[in-house]
């Protein structure tokens, strides 16, 4: 490694390693490094890759504003996201209860991001990115601000035998070495490099989806529109098939992602046939079949799985957890950018201090432990319910009572307040209909129940 640092009086190489270069990855070498300390970022691939994960929600502007990086996002050109729609599921028979109905003919609602002034947040849009070229961008501003990066380099473990003073094996090719550093944070996302070293990844007990996804050239993004301007919304379809939903996210002016989000179970049942599974699931919704068959497909098939998990602890002596390496839930509302990136904003905030202290123990991350801790569970409640009722939802959405705490939620302002307004009501309305049978939509409740042990977990 090219620079040694001595710190009381023992070598180390970088004061923070980060494994992984996703946008957690990334947002967390950026902060540190424009703190001045020295920071390596070992990332496995060498960007530009594929990834899911397309659409931003609003949250993320003041993290890409705080570390610089927004300049170079607008330049990129992405399409600008200004607000997002869902479409019910019957085409044909419409329900009215929680969605106003479209021209088409079926149910329907939207929300615009700029209806709720947000903290932070000084543009009425968010991106859709091709993730790609938008984590390339990221891991090069960090660079940028004096991080190193080691690009192809993968992390193999840590040696935390000496607490203070983590020893980092990384490799490339057949080659191995070791780094030694005073803190290590995990960015390393699905992968969960440290968690499950250091065993305490548990799968989320209640939550098991799975999603089957592709690009598409030329597809009519207004085909299911109310009209022209909802055009590069993201779009949630529900399909007429329990906890299964589609997204429909415009990548460029004529590229658009598309998957399917179901029970693993029933993707089990497909045997594993990505594309006849997502052929027949797309065929419950006859009007996004044909719009869907008029394209071109740019990308085999892709399949996502196991990707609902927790953790029983997310920091440790010199070592902490961010982005997906510390949760993922669902990826209904679009917030695992956002919590990549608001987790490391927050994880920095306490390295940057236990820096100027020297002392690197646990409990100088538990600010950074106790807010991600609310806003996973916020994201984790609201998601929840969500699946619990779904009606619940499109009805808060449409209700002027309610419409602007659920887009806090929605544009993922989440981490300040210990109970957002819309939970509780949601929570108290949910109740009202489980414990009612003859309540118009209890034969509405999904199968979903989240149970105490998945409130334990982050
Ligand atoms: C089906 C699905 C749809 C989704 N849709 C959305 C969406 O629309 N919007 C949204 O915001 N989020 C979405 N997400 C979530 C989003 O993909 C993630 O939350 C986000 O990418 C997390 O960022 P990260 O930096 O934590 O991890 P990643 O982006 O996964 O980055 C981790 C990096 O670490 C590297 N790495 C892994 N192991 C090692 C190692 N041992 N050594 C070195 N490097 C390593 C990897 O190569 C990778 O580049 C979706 C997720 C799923 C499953």
């Amino acid at each position: 490694m090219t620079s040694t640092h001595t710190v009381t009086g023992r070598d180390i190489d970088f004061d923070v390693v980060v494994i992984g270069g996703g946008p957690a990855g990334s947002t967390a070498a950026s902060y540190l490094a424009k703190a001045g300390l020295s920071v390596a970022v070992f990332e496995s691939e060498v960007f530009p890759r594929e990834h899911v994960g397309e659409s931003l929600v609003p949250a993320t502007t003041p993290v890409l504003l705080e570390i610089g990086a927004m300049d170079k996002i607008e330049a990129a050109g992405f399409p600008r996201k200004y607000g997002a729609a869902w479409t019910a599921a019957n085409e044909g028979g419409i329900d009215p209860l929680g969605f106003r109905v479209s021209e088409h003919g079926f149910g329907t609602a939207d929300v615009l991001f700029g209806e709720r002034p947000q903290p932070g947040v000084d543009r009425e849009y968010t991106f859709h990115v091709d993730r790609g070229r938008f984590d390339l961008i990221l891991l090069k501003h960090a660079e940028s601000l004096g991080a190193k990066v080691f690009s192809g380099v993968r992390v193999g473990g840590v040696d935390f035998t000496e607490q203070d003073r983590p020893v980092v094996e990384v490799g490339m090719g057949p080659a191995r070495t070791t780094v030694r550093a005073r803190m290590v944070v995990d960015a390393s996302g699905r992968s969960t490099l440290l968690a499950r070293q250091l065993k305490v990844k548990v799968p989320d007990p209640d939550f098991n989806q799975y999603a089957v996804h592709t690009w598409f050239e030329g597809l009519d993004r207004t085909a299911l529109t109310d009209s022209d301007h909802q055009a590069d919304y993201i779009f949630v379809h529900f399909l007429p098939l329990e906890d299964t939903w589609v997204w429909q996210i415009p990548i460029s002016d004529t590229v658009t992602s598309v998957g399917v989000v179901t029970q693993k179970s029933r993707f089990k049942e497909a045997k594993d046939d990505l594309e006849g599974f997502f052929w027949n699931s797309v065929a419950s919704r006859p009007l996004l079949l044909e719009a869907l068959k008029r394209t071109k497909r740019l990308r085999p098939f892709k399949a996502e799985g196991d990707y609902s998990y927790g953790m029983r602890k997310v920091a440790d002596d010199s070592m902490l957890l961010v982005g997906d390496a510390a949760r993922f839930v669902d990826p209904i509302f679009s917030s695992g950018v956002s919590v990549a990136m608001n987790s490391a904003r927050l994880a920095c905030t306490d390295i940057i201090a236990a820096a100027e202290t020297g002392d690197f123990r646990a409990h100088r991350f538990d600010t950074y432990v106790g807010k991600l801790r609310r806003g996973v569970s916020n994201w984790y409640e609201f998601i929840s319910i969500y699946y619990r009722l779904n009606i619940l939802f499109t009805a808060f959405v449409q209700d002027p009572r309610y419409r602007l705490d659920v887009l806090k939620l929605l544009q993922g302002d989440v981490y300040d307040d210990e109970e957002p307004k819309a939970l509780v009501a949601m929570r108290e309305f949910l109740a009202a209909v489980e414990n009612d049978p003859t309540h118009l939509w209890h034969d509405k409740l999904g199968n979903l129940r989240v149970s105490q042990e998945s409130k334990c977990l982050f």
